[in-house]
């Protein structure tokens, strides 16, 4: 059964990670360092010119500057060991500065994943030991020209090299596409297919028959360097396979999802903030027919307070996804389908934000000055690397529907079942509106059963988008009850108070609860699984779903007061 309740306080706060003190001081530290580093003049110029400060990337991940790479190594490596949610909250930071610099970052934690959950003990000792000390930059290098969202179509080759009947080496022979740190890492691991099958391998930079490509001139993220990686019988030595044993890459690369997504998804978040708190205070100023926008509904409710809602959601869902991978459940890809409905609903908000922070400043907006032009180019990049929306929607769907199937068409009745609890004891967090959102999915993934329209990819698909919008309607209800009990871990975001997240909550199940009746409708419909005016939209709870609707305007109008810190409203 989905989990309805959020961040428990004891699992983030058993000891896993930084306490909260150092985490405090780090996000504090990245912020003015990246600040100092790249002012908002010398970051459009970067944008401009295409340029990645290596420099910048280079002080971040070293001892003697910043030294967030400790932040990833286990402390037997030399680090801080950083837990999941640590992490979050420093990816969202870093996000909300430039997204580029944050890929940059990013490249090394992904490039060191498949040694912390692939190599050897004397490997992970070596190499993840040298990321500590040395601050040695890495690219993660699995995508290919003709192999994206499918890996499986890898084409790279690792041949063995023999000297007396004993593998000595591997000849590396491919293109790597789009790797991000390609031009400027020390160190590559490489995704290739031995004969075995696909496998890592770490490979240096300067190795003879290795050559990187110019940095590609990108739409967004122009602070990252991106570029293709060439492989002409590059040979990496037998003790560079990661784990000693061919065949394990995907296996490798399907462990890390669950954590890496979370990642990408506080990228979405941060960066979808850093639109609206330019937005936010921007239209506080801006008089337009006599008073200022932020006092027009017209503009706060739908270019601000749906964006803030949304992210807000999509926060509930990361650290529900951050806490239980740091207790241990994501073991062997676990919560990969929960990382992924985090990065989906994080990407996509993130994005939309931004869209909506170009139009809330009106002509400034389209221009490079104010930023949100460029923040959008930026975030852009979410919902396409480390597996697209759609790759992320198949990802939800399928996984679903299988719970779907093996509980008899249970599995979100349970949950609606818990939520319908949570609102007896906080009637005020939308746990109810959430519950039909639940009911109404369950409905529409058993007429899809019955009328075996999951044939239709579409369908599917627009599935896993429903999926996203009920489980993270109840994750936001979960979250807004545990900040109403002053439950919320002490290392969570505490920029809104529990009653500020309850309204907040309230309004997103609407919006969950009404998409999944609609739509589930119209897709069903549409897919020929239900005749008109057939028995189908009692179980799609369109009823319900329309009768939770009351309220939502005035609840809308709670949402932008605490936005612009109106009547005392909280936020911080
Ligand atoms: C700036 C940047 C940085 C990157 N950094 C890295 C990096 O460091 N390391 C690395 O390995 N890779 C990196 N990538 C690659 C990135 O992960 C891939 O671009 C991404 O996985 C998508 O693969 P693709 O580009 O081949 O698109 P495709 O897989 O060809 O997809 C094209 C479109 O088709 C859709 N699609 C694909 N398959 C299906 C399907 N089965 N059903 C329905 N729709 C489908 C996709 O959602 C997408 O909309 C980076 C990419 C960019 C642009």
């Amino acid at each position: 059964m989905v989990s309805v309740t959020t961040t428990s306080q004891n699992t983030v706060e058993a000891g896993i990670g930084l306490d909260n003190e150092t985490l405090t001081m780090m996000l504090e530290t990245v912020r003015d360092y990246v600040r100092d580093a790249i002012p908002d003049e010398r970051l459009l110029r970067l944008d401009h010119e295409d340029e990645c400060p290596v420099d910048l990337v280079r002080g971040m991940c070293s001892g003697d500057q910043l030294g967030i790479q400790l932040l990833f190594i286990p402390e037997e490596y030399g680090g801080m060991g950083g837990s999941t949610f640590d992490v979050y909250r420093i990816c969202e930071q870093m996000a909300a500065l430039d997204v580029g610099v944050a890929t940059s970052v990013l490249a090394t934690f992904l490039g060191s994943d498949p040694i912390f959950f692939g190599a050897t003990p004397e490997q992970k000792s070596r190499w993840l030991t040298e990321i500590a000390e040395r601050g040695v930059l890495y690219a993660y290098g699995a995508t290919e020209p003709d192999a994206g969202s499918d890996l499986g179509a890898l084409k790279t080759t690792a041949t063995p090299v023999l000297a007396d009947g004993t593998v000595r080496g591997y000849r590396l022979n491919g293109r790597k596409q789009w790797i991000s740190n390609g031009g400027i890492a020390d160190k590559y691991t490489i995704l290739a297919r031995a004969p075995g099958g696909p496998s890592w391998f770490v490979l240096d930079r300067g190795t003879e028959g290795f050559t990187q490509n110019r940095p590609e001139d990108k739409h967004g993220i122009r602070l990252s360097n991106t570029a293709a990686l060439f492989l002409e019988d590059a040979l990496v030595p037998v003790g560079n396979l990661v784990g000693g044993v061919e065949g394990q890459g995907l296996i490798q690369a399907q462990k890390v999802f669950g954590y890496t997504r979370v990642m990408v998804a506080a990228f979405g978040l941060g960066a979808g903030w850093a639109a609206l708190d330019r937005a936010i205070p921007y239209s506080a100023a801006r008089i337009q027919a006599g008073a200022p926008l932020s006092e027009k509904q017209g503009y706060t409710h739908k270019l601000i307070v749906p964006h803030a809602v949304r992210l807000e959601a999509a926060r509930a869902f990361i650290e529900s996804v951050a806490t239980r991978i740091d207790a241990g459940e994501g073991a062997d890809g676990a919560l990969n389908t929960e990382g992924a409905i985090a990065k989906y609903l994080a990407s996509e908000a993130g994005n939309q934000a931004a869209d909506a922070a170009i139009q809330a400043h009106g002509g400034y907006g389209y221009t490079r000055e104010y930023l949100v032009e460029k923040i959008k180019r930026d975030v852009r990049i979410t919902t396409i690397y480390e597996g697209t929306s759609e790759i992320m929607e198949m990802t939800i769907a399928r996984d679903r529907w299988q719970r779907h199937l093996k509980t008899g068409g249970r599995y979100y009745l349970d949950t609606a079942a818990g939520l319908r609890a949570l609102d007896t004891r906080h009637p005020d967090v939308g746990a109810a509106t959430a519950a039909v959102a639940c009911e109404a999915l369950a409905g529409v993934l058993e007429t899809c059963r019955a009328g075996r329209l999951t044939r239709n990819q579409h369908v599917l698909l627009r599935l896993g988008e429903l999926i996203a919008a009920a489980e993270g309607a109840g994750c936001f209800a979960g979250r807004a009850a545990a900040a109403l009990d002053g439950e919320l871990p002490e290392k969570a975001s505490h920029r809104f108070d529990g009653t500020a997240l309850a309204g907040m909550s309230r309004v997103f199940a609407r919006d969950a609860a009404m998409r999944v009746a609609c739509d589930g409708l119209r897709w069903v419909t549409g897919a020929g699984g239900v005749s008109t005016g057939g028995p189908l939209a009692g179980g799609l709870r369109l009823d319900a779903a329309c009768a939770a609707q009351e309220g939502l305007i005035a609840d809308m109008d709670r949402v932008a007061d605490v936005l612009y810190g109106r009547d005392g409203a909280a936020s911080s």
